[in-house]
């Protein structure tokens, strides 16, 4: 009787079950490689076809105002590579728009922002003062205007001045035209937020300052680019109204003094005021004096101190061309608590800009510089919103956006009046 000896029967089960186990993890090898390959040609696929479709989504954009910021904000959408169509509105016509006599002063960080935008200072009439740009209100937007005419090539630009933003106008585009991104930029007395259905609330927060503003009108004077003037340290003998100047002189912690700008045109000649927040004797009197021509002696010294050396002094027949604020008042910037919102049912995305986002209740001569800070974030805005996948992502965009803007105002409430008044 032959029979397999025990030890060869184990052998050749154990060698079964060694090719069963390598058949298996060859199997499992398999698998798993198949399943590797597949995931990662997923992911390739699903990364191409989002970059693709992110490289391809481009969405229509609505400016509201056509004011230094709305037409800044036009440039920004134009060049984010993200706009198919983009419609300016202002309810002004072109010649009202362009004729504010106010001049504008870019600091270093706009003339920056706006370089990058492409931006040429070299064709825009203005001076170059301590790597400030001044330059008047309506040759800043003329020449926004003329950018904006030449891309139409690439964008479908159109700008409709003479056109006011009303709840008819939005329901009078049929719906494939309604715009992904409204930007509101009405200014700081615009209402189309209220059109929009977003609150109009303000935070209004003490910058610690107070301030007085005055303007002379002189129509003999010249409109050309003009830079600032500043000073500091400025103190005034109020001793004729009894208010005793040395006694604060003592304490020196309570000694802030004042600073004083001039800016504008020759002809329209604006003057700011301000110091930072004290309890002195002078600054207490100077905010409760009923008596407006302190405020005015104040100023009409200053001007005549301090003005340019070919330009008229303030005589007292020409004082009655200046008009100023009848005593010193608190600074305060004004928020918007919703400066960015959702209009869910038509998919819109609301960015609020400039003066109607946020606004400062003292004119220190560079109200614009805070109105170029908003739009930083809002190329990244109108990207993220253009390719966005569902609903979360724009909400994500949003929530950057409303971040970004009260950054703005923190970061001007601790050094804006720093960097426009007291260097
Ligand atoms: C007297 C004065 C002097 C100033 N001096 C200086 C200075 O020296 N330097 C400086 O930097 N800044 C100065 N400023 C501030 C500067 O003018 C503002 O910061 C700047 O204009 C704000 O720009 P904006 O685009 O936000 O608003 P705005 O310039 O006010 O533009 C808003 C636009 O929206 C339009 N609009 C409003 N509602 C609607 C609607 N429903 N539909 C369509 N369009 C609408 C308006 O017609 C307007 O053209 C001064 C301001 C004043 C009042």
């Amino acid at each position: 009787m032959g029979g397999e000896p025990p030890g060869g029967s184990s052998s050749s089960s154990s060698s079964v079950g060694e090719s069963g186990q390598e058949q298996y993890q060859a199997l499992a090898f398999d698998t798993a490689v198949s399943t590797l390959v597949a995931v990662a040609v997923y992911v390739v696929v699903k990364v191409s076809l989002d970059g693709f479709r992110q490289w391809r989504s481009k969405i229509s954009v609505l400016i509201v105002g056509s004011g230094p910021i709305g037409l800044t904000a036009a440039l920004v959408a134009v060049r984010s590579g993200k706009v198919l169509k983009l419609t300016v509105l202002d309810e002004r016509c072109r010649s009202a728009l362009l004729c504010r006599p106010q001049q504008i002063a870019l600091d270093p960080r706009s003339v920056g922002f706006l370089l990058g935008l492409g931006v040429d200072f070299d064709n825009m009439e203005g001076c170059w003062h301590n790597e400030h740009f001044f330059t008047k209100i309506g040759v800043f937007q003329e020449y926004l205007l003329s950018i904006l005419e030449r891309k139409k090539q690439k964008v479908d630009v159109r700008v409709q001045l003479g056109t006011k933003f009303t709840e008819e106008y939005l329901h009078r585009l049929p719906r494939p035209q309604w715009p992904r991104v409204l930007v509101v930029a009405d200014g700081s007395c615009g209402d189309s937020c209220s059109v929009l259905g977003i609150s109009s609330d303000y935070a209004v927060e003490s910058c610690r300052a107070y301030g007085a503003n005055a303007t002379i009108e002189r129509l003999d004077q010249r409109q050309v680019p003009t830079p600032e003037i500043r000073a500091h340290r400025l103190y005034f003998d109020l001793s004729a109204y009894g208010v005793e100047a040395l006694r604060d002189h003592k304490n020196h912690a309570s000694k802030p003094g004042f600073h004083l700008k001039i800016y504008g045109t020759l002809r329209s000649r604006y003057m700011a005021l301000v110091c930072p927040a004290s309890d002195t004797k002078m600054v207490r009197f100077l905010c409760h004096t009923a008596n407006a021509s302190i405020m005015k002696n104040i100023f009409h010294q200053s001007f005549n101190a301090y003005k340019t050396d070919i330009e008229p002094r303030l005589s007292d027949l020409t004082l009655h061309r200046l008009q100023c604020s009848r005593r010193l008042f608190e600074v305060q910037l004004s928020h918007r608590h919703v400066s960015a919102a959702y209009i869910q049912g038509d998919n819109v995305a609301v960015t609020v800009e400039g003066e109607a986002a946020r606004v400062l209740n003292f004119d220190t001569g560079c109200g614009v510089n805070l109105g170029m800070r908003g739009l930083e974030s809002l190329k990244t805005f109108i990207y993220k919103t253009a390719t966005a996948v569902d609903q979360n992502d724009v909400l994500e965009a949003l929530a950057a956006k409303i971040k970004h803007s009260r950054q703005v105002s923190e970061t001007f409430k601790q050094t804006g009046l720093l960097e426009s008044m007291y260097e």
